[in-house]
């Protein structure tokens, strides 16, 4: 049996190599807030959440749970106020199941949930964009749409809701999947914006922060599991269609063969950051939505406006 590195006392329920640790699960639930703490503290937000409303942009899915469930424990100590956004995408025997789930979390938690829905509010769902996508009609594939709505929608409804901050369950994994992906395609203007929170831009730009920033994948699903929470396992059909889903692979596969690499790139994502100066873009109105952003028009709105004609196309192809 090995015991728990750090009480001395239980047994160890899981163990993590990169950082010499085995945890028994009351250690292992303590670390997990420790670093949702660390990660409130580093985006220096820990003095500033007294009377604030916190909306957390859920899916259903483990990691904005846990996001929702440790927020939801530190509002207390913090003063914050807590409200979960959910954009439903309209996938098909994904969400619906996802749905259920974090409906069930958001009344155990007594945490209000908002639900979006994606055709409702643009006039399409994410399933009718993988078709237009599959016939050649839009460039866009599923994801990069989903991810350009779905933020678009979170942010729009967190402004109408009166929030001041923006929780995701974004993790580390997701974090330096991210910086990769950037370093491939040469951006390094996202690799210096990414990161804890968003730098504070105007008044109308609520700061999105990723309480989850400093934890695996791997210890947020032992998380998810030790607290007893519960999501179908399920996953969206469109995920390996992604740059992200091949680019996870690989590092999981680096990972394995050489351990600690995860946080060796998170640290080297940090260093490039701190040395990276950029000039702030200068953020205006959409000109068709009025929601900030650095062009003439929002990327959501021209998104919007190529699958509008993309649908179009495919309802005259019709006849
Ligand atoms: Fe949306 Fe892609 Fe996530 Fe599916 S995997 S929910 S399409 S971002
Ligand atoms: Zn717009």
């Amino acid at each position: 049996m090995v015991l728990c590195t750090s009480c001395g006392k239980r047994k160890a329920v899981i163990v993590v190599k990169s950082r010499g640790e085995a945890l028994c699960k009351e250690c292992f639930l303590r670390k997990f807030k420790d670093l949702v703490i660390k990660a409130l503290t580093d985006a220096r937000l820990t003095g500033g959440l007294g009377s604030k409303l916190v909306a957390v942009a859920t899916s259903g899915g483990k990691d904005s749970s846990n996001a929702l469930y440790v927020l939801n424990e530190l509002k207390q100590t913090y003063g914050f106020d807590l409200i979960a956004i959910m954009v439903n995408e309209g996938i098909k025997g994904y969400r619906e199941l996802k749905a259920k789930a974090l409906r069930k979390l958001c009344k155990k938690l007594n945490v209000e949930l908002i639900e979006v829905n994606l055709r409702k509010e643009v006039g399409v769902d994410i399933d009718e964009v993988a078709l237009l996508y599959e016939r050649g009609l839009i460039p866009f594939k599923p994801c990069t749409v989903c991810g350009v709505l779905r933020r678009y929608l979170v942010s729009l409804y967190a402004k109408e809701l009166g929030a001041n901050y923006v929780a995701t369950g974004h993790n580390l994994d997701d974090e330096i999947q991210t910086f990769v992906m950037n370093l491939i395609r040469g951006d390094l203007r996202a690799i210096a914006r990414e990161g804890i929170i968003t730098s504070p831009g105007p008044e109308d730009v609520i700061p999105r922060f990723k309480p989850l920033y400093y934890i695996t994948e791997r210890e947020s699903m032992a998380y998810f599991i030790l607290r007893g929470l519960m999501t179908p396992h399920v996953e969206c059909p469109y995920a390996k269609l992604s740059m992200r889903y091949k680019i996870r692979s690989l590092i999981n596969y680096a990972e394995y063969r050489y351990p600690g690499s995860k946080y060796r790139l998170l640290k080297l994502k940090e260093e490039i950051k701190a040395k990276v100066e950029m000039p702030r873009t200068a953020l205006r109105k959409c000109t068709i939505c009025g929601m900030p952003s650095s062009r003439h028009i929002c990327r959501a709105c021209e998104m919007k406006e190529e699958i509008s004609k993309a649908l179009r196309e495919l309802k005259l192809s019709k006849f």
